[in-house]
């Protein structure tokens, strides 16, 4: 089964044409073999991206993929991913220059890609908010060269192909004269400098592929489905740019206890029907813990209790919602020879003033209102 082409690439599913381009980019360099030492599993990644971004980029293709999906395109008699080559092949025909100048963004070091990452937060969690220790996959920062390429103890010297100055000036024929450009050096990729020994760990390249750890603070009253963006803490650029930033989203488990309807919680209390006759005391669970609550004699079912801002607070407000509790009541069943004869006892009993609906409780009281 493919995954969703808008979550491969990391954007929303009405991204503009150059947010699709800018996030495969981003993809594509930090997927580059230059940065994972060809490793098998970012190679498939990479074709799984550029396979994304093939039916993205296209307007028609992009239409009948948002309303018939991957189905739509194959019975379209379009095969996503086929014809795929070498990697160095789909960067070609998809940007139509050579890796290098491609990603290069005609000069200076490319900034780092962002990070979509996902953590799983519980009710009580999100009550009170949580500092989250969260762990990814990220192009990090070479820890034994310290992201300058050379091995340690090694000088670095002036780049010989540009002399130092990072730039080269590309000369091309056109019908109109010769134009001249300056386009990114290749040995030094615009740092104007090239270690004499590269660092053994990175390879010269200043980065590596590796495991991120970053401590979030999840503020209290967050949604199923929202992210946090830490700016910086995503993928690390080439030396001298900036990080991308890291994106979390958050889940929120369901909790057996409680259903979530925005700032207020909504749980239900079973009693039978003899209580609810005669009254009774109930211990409800709370996100503060158990507490007690009286149901007086005669509370019908559906009746509602509302606990005054036992909910969950308004992200990034103070005031929480409140804790409305539902009582459900339970018919006895099954009877022994003993309870039935006391329920026809009782039964034999009962006034009219015993049946009286309560006005506004449960389903009678509602229907009374609406049929008189
Ligand atoms: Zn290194
Ligand atoms: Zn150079």
């Amino acid at each position: 089964m493919p995954r969703d082409y808008y979550e491969v690439l990391g954007v929303s599913r009405d991204a503009s044409d150059a947010e699709i381009k800018k996030a495969f980019r981003g993809l594509a360099r930090q997927l580059h073999p230059d940065v994972t030492g060809h490793d098998p599993e970012a190679e498939a990644r990479f074709k799984e991206a550029a396979e994304a971004y093939e039916v993205l980029s296209d307007a028609e293709r992009r239409r009948t993929y948002d309303q018939y999906g991957d189905e739509g395109l194959r019975s379209g008699g379009y095969d996503p991913g086929a014809g795929f080559g070498s990697m160095e092949d789909i960067l070609s025909s998809l940007f139509g220059q050579a890796f290098g100048g491609a990603f290069g963004g005609g000069g200076g070091p490319a900034p780092g890609g962002d990070i979509l990452t996902q953590t799983e937060l519980t009710l009580d969690e999100v009550s009170t908010g949580v500092a989250r220790e969260v762990s990814f996959p990220a192009v990090v920062v070479c820890s034994h060269c310290h992201g300058n390429g050379a091995e340690p103890g090694t000088p670095i010297e002036t780049c010989d192909r540009c002399g130092g100055a990072g730039q080269l000036r590309q000369v091309t024929r056109t019908p109109f004269g010769q134009m001249v450009r300056g386009v990114t050096c290749d040995v030094c990729n615009g740092s104007g400098k090239v270690p004499d020994t590269p660092c053994e760990v990175c390879d010269g390249v200043g980065r590596t592929q590796g495991q991120a750890t970053k401590t979030i603070d999840v503020p209290a009253g967050i949604e199923d489905g929202q992210r946090l963006r830490i700016a910086g803490a995503g993928h690390a650029g080439e030396p001298g740019a900036p990080a991308g930033d890291l994106y979390v989203e958050v889940a929120v488990a369901a909790d057996g206890r409680f259903e979530r309807q925005g700032t207020d919680l909504v749980s239900a209390v079973r009693i039978p029907a003899t209580e609810a006759m005669l009254g009774t005391t109930v211990t409800v669970a709370t996100l503060e813990g158990e507490r007690e609550i009286e149901l007086e004699a005669g509370v019908q079912p559906g009746h509602e209790e509302t606990l005054r801002g036992a909910g969950l607070p308004r992200l990034g407000g103070r005031r929480r919602g409140d804790q409305r509790v539902v009582v459900e009541v339970v018919v006895p069943t099954n009877l022994s020879e003993e309870q039935r004869e006391i329920a026809e006892r009782l039964d034999g009993t009962l006034e009219p003033a015993n049946l009286e609906p309560q006005h506004g409780d449960g389903f009678f009281g509602r229907m009374r209102n609406v049929f008189r």
